[in-house]
């Protein structure tokens, strides 16, 4: 899967709309961190970039939480929804829109896109009989039930029988071009084994759906027959459209779909795939509006190999992880440890030993060292040497020739872990490169030019790591950037457009000769595992 249309200057992700049921867990924080990756990556090569993300706060769920709280849903909204903006903050997720279901402006794009969708006759009345689950706001088939008539997501929660009016959507309709537009676009769904999944569903015949509910108050009422309220998907899917206006834009579907639809990615859990790739671009041909670029669903998170949930006593909590080891350790463990589309797993243990290993020792020790002896053979400044008359014998800069674009092509198929195995490799060879090359006792022997050159390969490929890490670890690239004596922030949007350009910076030679380094100081402390993150 290629995430980015090359011949585009633009790039627009989504993350999924999180329910605000509870506060964030991981699962959110985990989307959100590899989007904003993505995002940063973008940015950092030039493109225009929208990284939207927000809430969904309507349906029963909802409704029937705040209620058990004694509180109003929209309080309990308003309550919940400052959650997810620090944690965002706290992990230095840099999204240009934050959009919340529970806006005035949501309702005219979800009316708008109704009566489009009204207008082709794809909406009707019938009498839904079912099995509903209310933490999945989702009907089930039968088959799909646990003995007891328990969802299979929410296995402790019991199904329950509704025998309603409801208006459904006629995704059936929409079978054979759902079939062709997965056809014509192999890249729609990603990964391969979430495709085949679709795939499968889709083949085997889809069925109509109900898009209102009765007996519902929280929620958007159904514009030709206000005694329904529209189901909370339809709606939710809807903020991603209406997260496009621009602030000060009247809210109007041609206003919201005029700059940045459609939308190039929409990045989510598998949990959610059948929403997002089957009945959001059925609801868009419907409506008479493209489709987006593509969908990628990743895995499942569990936590010391088991499944992670409230009922299972196994959780873990984002904003007291990222508080007890920064947002850099969150966002490199969980992207470089853990392939993505894959499930994965968290242990504290080896979250530890992997970052003390790779970013303390690898990348932090391996400048450390650099820069204190270009201190002492050098003056405190990047030797006199310019990366270009390095020989292409020098090891590193073989290694690096290409080791941007590689990199590059890793992030595009949201290969986090290789694009960050990539780099590490000449971290690796950069810390063996100084061991082999000793140029403690070339100064002693008095080569003073090759030792000018090993310290000038090493800092170099430091540099060029710690650029291309930037989307995953943006403070860490900052402090090593600092070091080097560039003045940049990585998290600094304008210094990334003005001062960061990709076609200088992701290849070999970046670093100029005689630029006057800073103070040597360990970017990563290494962690010492004192006491588990409390759940
Ligand atoms: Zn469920």
């Amino acid at each position: 899967m290629k995430s980015t249309d090359k011949t585009k200057n633009t790039f627009a992700i989504t993350t999924p709309l999180y329910y605000v049921n509870d506060l964030p867990h991981i699962g959110s924080a985990y989307t959100t961190m590899a989007a904003d990756s993505l995002a940063r990556f973008e940015r950092l090569r030039g493109k225009s970039v929208l990284l939207i993300t927000g809430t969904d706060e309507h349906g029963q769920k909802i409704e029937r939480t705040a209620e058990s709280l004694g509180r109003s849903p929209q309080a309990h909204c308003d309550l919940v929804v400052p959650g997810f903006e620090a944690l965002w903050e706290q992990l230095d997720i840099q999204y240009d829109r934050f959009i919340r279901t529970t806006a005035r402006r949501h309702e005219y794009i979800v009316k708008e896109f109704f009566q489009r969708v009204w207008n082709s006759g794809d909406i009707y009345l019938n009498q839904q009989q079912g099995w509903y689950c209310v933490s999945c706001e989702e009907f089930k088939e039968e088959r799909e039930l646990l003995p007891g008539n328990l969802c299979s997501i929410h296995r402790s929660k019991k199904v329950e029988w509704r025998d309603e009016e409801n208006y459904f959507f006629r995704l059936s309709r929409y079978q054979e071009q759902l079939l062709a537009l997965y056809a014509e676009n192999p890249d729609f769904i990603a990964p391969e084994s979430r495709r085949n999944e679709v795939l499968s569903f889709v083949n085997s015949g889809v069925q109509d759906f109900s898009i209102s509910r009765v007996n519902l108050e929280w929620g958007l009422p159904v514009p030709v027959d206000p005694s329904h309220t529209i189901y909370v998907w339809f709606d939710a899917l809807l903020g991603y459209v209406t997260a496009l206006l621009d602030p000060d834009s009247d809210p109007t579907l041609e206003n919201a779909l005029s700059k940045w639809w459609p939308v190039d990615l929409h990045l989510i859990g598998k949990d959610i795939l059948r929403f997002h790739a089957v009945y959001w671009p059925a609801m868009l041909m419907s409506a008479g509006l493209p489709v987006p670029g593509g969908v990628f669903a990743h895995g499942f998170l569990t936590k010391d190999g088991k499944k992670m949930g409230k009922s299972e006593g196994n959780t873990l909590n984002p904003v007291e992880l990222v508080e007890k080891y920064g947002a850099d350790a969150v966002r490199y463990y969980f992207l470089k440890e853990i392939e993505f589309g894959q499930d994965g797993d968290f242990s504290e243990t080896r979250f530890i030993n992997t970052l003390n290993a790779e970013l303390a020792n690898d990348l932090g020790n391996l400048l450390n060292r650099t820069l204190n002896m270009a201190r002492k053979y050098c003056g405190g400044c990047v030797p006199n040497v310019s990366g270009e008359k390095i020989s292409g014998d020098n090891l590193l800069k073989g290694m690096s020739l290409n080791l941007g674009d590689r990199v590059a092509d890793f992030y595009e198929e949201l290969a986090f872990s290789k694009a960050c195995e990539a780099v590490l490799a000449l971290v690796r060879a950069g810390n063996k490169f100084i061991d082999v090359q000793a140029p403690w006792s070339l100064y002693k022997q008095g080569q003073v030019e090759t030792v000018e050159q090993v310290l000038y390969s090493v800092l170099e490929s430091v540099r060029l790591a710690s650029y291309l890490l930037s989307p995953i670890i943006p403070n860490i690239s900052s402090a090593i950037y600092q070091q080097l004596g560039f003045s940049i922030d990585f998290n600094d949007r304008v210094a990334v457009d003005h001062l960061t350009n990709f076609a200088t910076h992701s290849v070999w030679g970046a670093l100029p000769a005689n630029q006057t380094l800073g103070e040597a100081q360990p970017v990563f402390k290494r962690l010492e595992l004192l006491e588990t993150v409390p759940s």
